[in-house]
């Protein structure tokens, strides 16, 4: 339908016009011309879209078409990181930040020990990983152009020509991988044309997937309503659509795709390499999660839609994107779709390969060359077209290795589960990258452990059986074991052979890797580097830390000059870089040129900084190394004041935290001294208060005995008199001292509470029966209402109870007009409670004075002694126990105007009811 030229060149023409855009973006990122578009959050989080690859552009859809909703966990994965794990990310990017971190690798190695082991076996680790990923980018491209080019859609094999294009799709995109990423020498210098031509591509192949799912959808069905009723007619698909169809476990996706969004080196790259602000970062969070969800959108139409028109004509799920338009007929839309596909796969393959050479380059191939020519290269003054060329030789030699691999096995396995071996060997960084940052443990040697454990696991359990299914080792190393072991089955290890083989492999590589790192870290002690990295990696966040370390760094002062530091740094960076940094320094240390610097530890820490930004942290260290002992500085004295340092913070992480409860328990102590000094006064008004409360009835009866003793002769009835009033002071007298006991029993939780399930109305005609013989004397009617037959027990004590109710039926019955006073008691229910008041007809409690009532000693001032109080007979404490009494209950007492209106008060309270009570008014 269209011919090869076409295809090819439009193909060829859009990447170089990508390439456009890279090279105008470099310019203007050199220039500083529109800073906006170089340093842009929606560039930024359209650039981490680099983790939608062909595998999502083809492979989905065959996911889909083959286990439904199985395909969407990897999306869920780094939606949750981006989500609810923000602060993972923005920990990592702080320090990628602060350590001028250039891969992986690196910001692993830095963190052990800055240990050129440690990078090495991360770069090694990973090139083996991204390998079968990048071969599954060129099978995919591949795949695609033989669906477009050769009328027999879907052939499932690839020709001999087919090769010849896989070869050609190699060698171009190898081609302009070096031309994007290797334009710099310096790593950590931002790739802003590589990133923005990356975001373009992201948009390219969104806006093309989209387009063929409203095709389909729209065109070729009627809407999703149709497309989906047609497939849920066929039962064959509607299967699909239910989760056990689901296929491997989900958990284990969603986990995979969680460590691939961190660990994949191109993603590491654009998200924290290639980051200009952190501030993107909280932009990404969402976007990014915005963009997963789009592209997501038309999977399932396309899938069902595919199964539906294309079951049993041969054609390949992974190409059914393509086969629509082709079907239909569309130039046009198939030319395009066909760029969507080429960009996923171009976008992955260029920045993996960028990201793969830059480790490969700092982390393999400069160390070793240090160790065969040192001395020939230390005598090098320019070290950076050696460091160019071989970074571009990296970059040929992976593409080169990934078409070897898909010549090898690339056949054997659908796009999605070559992805899925990946991301299971990515994820073995997972377990050290976490550690990183949030343990302060961990070795240079228990990372080794735990990386290789984890990989030997995933080796033998997944890529090895790989290679046994395409014939390139024998079968029965996986049907039987090794040597017909059947404990080390490959998919089986050790009799776990319920699990699906990702899973599993998943499984026993994590045990493996995380036992082995522990096993090391817990027995073995840091180092001080060790040491010193764990606290910067670990403290990222703190700003004292931070500040601590690079002030103090190296104490060399005078030992190195700053000739010998420039041309260090020049060597790796080059003249014109080196020279702009010393100035830039200069002018920080507010010296007016550069020749004023000194060579203090400050300079020092700068040189390695900007060292390790062209070729790593453990790469830096060993050349600083071996510059400064040169000079005769010991490097050991370095880490030893570093060393101090971390040590130093650490006591004074302590401290603080000491002098930080020192003050929450003064705080505290001063607020307790202040409460025993408020119950102190409060206890000397008591005091003075009771005694002078006692005196008053004490000196009436004093002076009326002086009185009768003074005049024998006095008149019978007068002596009667005064007897009467020394009986009722002294009976006065005896209430206050009851009710003081009775009140500071209750206040120091002395009192004997017998709470039980009581009879209420017992208690009730027992209180009124012992005030009887005071109303009928007073001539006052006392009116106790018959209360509900229903009414269940209450809990209280029954003596306390009486106690209240006594208090507060003499109370109405004292203050009642004589004659015609009347007091009514009534009992009823109230909700969980009983409620029981007492109404009097007598001058009422104001407003202002219904809640002080309740306090001790208080007495309401003009109260008419005419209604039959006489003044000062009371002692101001009944109300005060009712209330402490009442509310140990757990009821509530207070006094309210009389319902109907007239004069009057009216005292309720309530009593909790029993549970059994509870239960019979449920
Ligand atoms: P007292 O021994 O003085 O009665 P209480 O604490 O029982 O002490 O009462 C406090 C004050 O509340 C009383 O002095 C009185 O002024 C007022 N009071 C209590 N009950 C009534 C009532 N039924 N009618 C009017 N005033 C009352």
């Amino acid at each position: 339908m269209l011919p090869t030229w076409i295809v090819v060149g439009t193909s060829l023409g859009y990447l170089l016009a990508l390439f456009a855009v890279a090279h105008y973006a470099d310019r203007m990122a050199k220039t500083g011309t529109r800073p906006q578009l170089i340093s842009n959050p929606y560039v930024y989080s359209l650039s981490i879209a680099v983790y939608c690859t062909s595998w999502t552009y083809y492979g989905s859809v065959g996911r889909a078409a083959t286990s439904g909703v199985g395909f969407l966990p990897i999306y869920l994965g780094p939606t949750l990181v981006f989500t609810a794990g923000w602060f993972v990310l923005r920990k990592i990017l702080r320090i990628c930040k602060a350590q001028r971190i250039t891969s992986i690798a690196d910001f692993i190695a830095s963190r052990y020990g800055k240990s050129q082991l440690i990078a090495g076996v991360v770069t090694v680790v990973t090139v083996i990983v991204i390998i079968p990923y990048i071969a599954l980018q060129l099978k995919a491209v591949v795949m695609s152009f033989g669906v477009v080019l050769a009328e027999d859609m879907g052939t499932e094999t690839l020709g001999v020509g087919a090769y010849n294009i896989a070869l050609l799709v190699t060698l171009v995109l190898a081609a302009f991988a070096v031309l994007f990423g290797t334009r710099h020498i310096e790593a950590t210098e931002h790739h802003a044309g590589m990133v923005v031509a990356i975001a373009v591509e992201s948009i390219v192949k969104l806006i093309a997937f989209l387009a063929v799912g409203a095709f389909v959808t729209y065109s070729v069905f009627d809407g999703f309503g149709d497309l989906f009723a047609k497939a849920a007619a066929n039962p064959d698909i509607a299967r699909l659509m239910t989760m056990d169809e689901a296929g491997t476990n989900w958990l284990t996706l969603v986990l995979l795709s969680m460590a691939a969004i961190l660990c994949l080196p191109r993603q590491f790259q654009v998200t924290f390499v290639e980051n200009t602000d952190e501030n993107h970062l909280t932009r990404a969070t969402w976007l990014f999660p915005l963009y997963l969800i789009a592209i997501n959108l038309f999977v399932l139409p396309i899938a069902f839609g595919g199964r539906l028109l294309f079951s049993g004509t041969g054609i390949d799920a992974d190409t059914y994107v393509l086969a629509f338009p082709l079907a239909a007929g569309s130039p046009a839309l198939t030319l395009f779709v066909l760029l969507g596909g080429l960009s996923a796969a171009a976008a992955m393959v260029i920045v993996a390969s960028i990201a793969l050479s830059t480790m490969v380059c700092n982390d393999l191939v400069m160390p070793l060359l240090f160790r065969l020519f040192g001395r020939r290269l230390a005598g090098r003054s320019d070290l950076t077209s050696l460091l160019l060329g071989i970074r571009r030789a990296a970059i040929v030699a992976v593409l080169l290795l990934s078409y070897l691999y898909l010549a090898a096995v690339g056949e054997t396995y659908h796009l999605a589960t070559i992805g899925l071996v990946s991301f299971c060997g990515a994820a073995q960084l997972a377990p050290v990258m976490l550690f990183a940052i949030f343990w302060r443990g961990g070795t240079r040697n228990a990372a080794f452990a735990g990386l290789m454990a984890g990989f030997a696991i995933w080796l033998y359990t997944l890529l090895l059986p790989g290679f046994a299914k395409s014939g390139l080792l024998p079968e029965s190393f996986i049907v039987n074991g090794p040597f017909s072991i059947a404990l080390l089955k490959p998919y089986a290890l050790f009799g776990l052979d319920w699990l699906d083989n990702i899973s599993h492999s998943l499984f026993w590589s994590m045990v493996f890797n995380v036992g082995a790192f522990l096993a090391v870290a817990l027995t073995e002690r840091q180092s001080r580097i060790e040491r010193i990295q764990a606290t910067v990696f670990v403290e990222a966040f703190s700003q004292q830390v931070l500040s601590r370390v690079e002030g103090t760094t190296y104490p060399s002062r005078g030992r190195t000059s700053v000739e010998n530091l420039r041309q260090l740094a020049a060597r790796f960076v080059g003249e014109e870089r080196t020279a702009e940094a010393f100035r830039t320094f200069a002018r920080q240390q507010g010296v007016s040129s550069d020749n004023e610097i000194v060579a203090d530890a400050g300079l020092m820490r700068m040189v390695e900084r900007l060292v390790a930004g062209s070729i790593g942290a453990a790469s830096a260290r060993a050349a600083m190394a071996s510059a400064v002992k040169a000079e005769q500085v010991s490097f050991d004295e370095i880490m030893e004041i570093l060393d101090e340092t971390s040590h130093v913070l650490e006591y004074s992480r302590q401290l603080e935290q000491k002098s930080h409860e020192l003050e929450v328990a003064s705080r505290e102590l001063s607020a307790a001294n202040a409460q025993l000094r408020e119950a102190d006064r409060l206890k000397d008004e008591f005091m003075s208060t009771v005694s002078h409360e006692l005196r008053t009835p004490l000196t009436s009866i004093r002076s009326f005995s002086e009185i009768l003793q003074s005049d024998p002769d006095m008149p019978v009835d007068q002596r009667s008199q005064f007897l009467g009033i020394i009986v009722s002071e002294s009976e006065r007298l005896t209430r206050l001292i009851n009710q003081v006991l009775d009140l500071a029993k209750i206040e120091s939780g002395r009192m004997q509470w017998r709470i039980q399930d009581i009879d209420v109305a017992s208690i009730v005609r027992e209180a009124t029966a012992s005030l009887k013989p005071i109303f009928e004397r007073d001539g006052v009617r006392l009116n106790v209402a018959e209360p509900p037959s229903d009414l269940p027990p209450a809990r209280a004590d029954g003596d306390r109870l009486i106690q209240v109710l006594i208090n507060l039926i003499s109370n109405a019955e004292k203050f009642c007009p004589r004659p015609d006073g009347q007091v009514d008691v009534l009992v009823e229910h109230d909700g969980g409670m009983v409620r029981i008041s007492v109404i009097d007809n007598g001058p009422g409690i104001p407003e202002a004075d219904r809640e002080a009532i309740f306090d001790k000693f208080y007495q309401v001032k003009d109260r008419q002694s005419g209604s039959g109080n006489p003044l000062g007979t009371g002692t101001g404490l009944g109300l005060a126990i009712s209330e402490r009494i009442i509310s140990q209950f757990g009821g509530r007492i207070w006094v309210t105007d009389r319902a109907d209106g007239a004069s009057g008060s009216q005292f309720s309270f309530t009593v909790p009811l029993s549970a059994q009570g509870h239960a019979r008014q449920g």
